[in-house]
């Protein structure tokens, strides 16, 4: 072991258990690219502002889980928490947004970094895919969301987890129902920092996850009962929408979720194995957040998924994935010359799209046939001294334990046919 250790909170990716990471985002990444989404990618880290305006001062995101740094030349930055408000930098300085068809959709795969207290499911690095869909109000876009999230967890064999959907209202409804939320919250036994809360942000208290702070809860006004005409028939079409997707979802009057921006359409992907950290995913819309960072007023829907969390999910529910064996070819030589032989026959068989791998380090037969057992390839190609003065090479196949040899020079020929 070395000195050193992953940082608390971290943890590192290791094979052969990264593959399981790699098909997670290639899962939730595929019915996206599939959707008309391109592939973007911002900076791990961003001017502190950003997120402080973007993701909202009263969250516990920016009041206490960002990494915030100064550089040697001054400049206040923050590792991103999010991603949500970089797309939106993004799309807005490369006026994407003017460019051509709105709304302007992409996708991005990358890691987040949170100060948390680290516990099962909640680390202080962890990585997210996520969708965004910028400048449309259209129900269809938060259905077309929901409904591509729904089956990336599908394909992933995912069956116990649940949608949870609820509408946060607009510019219109929202503060009438904030002012009756208020009232409300005024009257519980509060402490002073949920009290100070409260008048900062009254739907953040809703989503105290404290057990004497929810108690207190039941008889909240719910913004059910205040959204306004064009909220509610808004609503009621993703609903529909959704609906008729086949998708299953359940209203969840009391979901507010952790981030400022949200307006109307919100939900949250949770699964009943993960104990208390139960969202895989969440997300909704945004019609505000450009405005708030400065830019025009730009509509957008959006959502990530947290890769971590899905890999538990499937763990959870006992889902190992179909994941083959990379290596299709293991090459074994015996000696010096047959090394350089075998070596230029792998480099040849990989140029030819064929994956293939090679004993390294002079090991001796038992050895490196265990390798090659070990590498899960479907053939062994070994190449011995007097294989070598006969120009050929012994081609195992790994599953039957049949073996014939091969002329040296139909290696690549023979492995392709045989390998489809
Ligand atoms: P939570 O309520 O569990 O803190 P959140 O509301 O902060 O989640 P989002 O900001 O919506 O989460 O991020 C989307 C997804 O990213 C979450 O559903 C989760 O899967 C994942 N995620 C968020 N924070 C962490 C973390 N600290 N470690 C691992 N995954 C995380
Ligand atoms: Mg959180």
């Amino acid at each position: 072991m070395s000195t050193f250790k992953a940082p608390k909170g971290t943890y590192d990716l290791l094979p052969p258990d990264s593959a399981k990471f790699l098909a997670v985002r290639e899962a939730i990444a595929a019915p996206l690219r599939n959707s008309g989404y391109g592939y973007i990618e911002t900076p791990g880290f961003e001017n502190v502002e950003l997120f402080a305006r973007g993701v909202g001062e009263s969250t516990d995101i920016v009041t206490k889980e960002m990494y915030v740094f100064e550089t040697k030349g001054g400049d206040r930055l923050a590792l991103r928490p999010e991603t949500t408000a970089p797309v939106l930098r993004a799309v807005l300085e490369a006026n994407l947004h003017k460019a051509g068809n709105l709304p302007v959709k992409v996708w991005y795969s990358g890691s987040q970094y949170r100060y948390e207290r680290p516990q099962k499911g909640r680390y202080r690095h962890f990585s997210q895919v996520g969708a965004e869909a910028i400048g449309a109000e259209d129900p269809a876009l938060d259905a077309e969301l929901i409904i591509l999230a729904d089956q990336s967890y599908r394909a992933l064999g995912l069956q116990n987890f649940r949608i949870l959907l609820n509408s946060l209202g607009d510019k219109e409804c929202r503060p009438v129902y904030r002012a009756a939320l208020q009232d409300f919250l005024r009257g519980l036994d509060l402490d002073e920092e949920t009290l100070r809360r409260a008048d900062i942000n009254p739907l953040r208290v809703l989503d105290d996850k404290r057990p004497e702070v929810q108690k207190q809860l039941t008889d909240a006004p719910l913004l059910r009962d205040y959204l306004c005409d064009a909220c509610k028939a808004y609503h009621e079409e993703v609903r529909q929408l959704i609906t008729a997707a086949g998708v299953v979802f359940e209203d969840d009057p009391k979901l507010v979720r952790g981030l400022d921006y949200y307006t109307r359409t919100t939900f949250e992907f949770v699964h009943d194995g993960l104990g208390s950290q139960s969202a895989v995913g969440g997300g909704g819309r945004y019609d505000g957040l450009s405005e708030m960072i400065g830019g025009p007023a730009l509509p957008s829907v959006g959502w990530a998924l947290g890769v971590d969390r899905t890999v538990l999910a499937l763990e959870a529910e006992g889902i190992e994935l179909d994941i083959p064996s990379v290596t299709s070819v293991f090459a074994v030589p015996l000696g010096e010359e047959a090394r350089r032989v075998l070596f230029s026959k792998v480099t040849e068989l990989r140029k030819n799209g064929v994956a293939a791998d090679f004993s390294y380090g002079g090991k001796g037969l038992k050895a490196a046939m265990k390798a090659a057992h070990r590498s899960g390839a479907r053939y062994a190609l070994v190449l011995g001294e007097r294989d070598l003065a006969e120009g050929v090479v012994q081609l195992k196949d790994m599953e039957s334990g049949e073996q014939i040899a091969i002329g040296v020079n139909e290696i690549v020929a023979e492995l392709e046919s045989r390998l489809g």
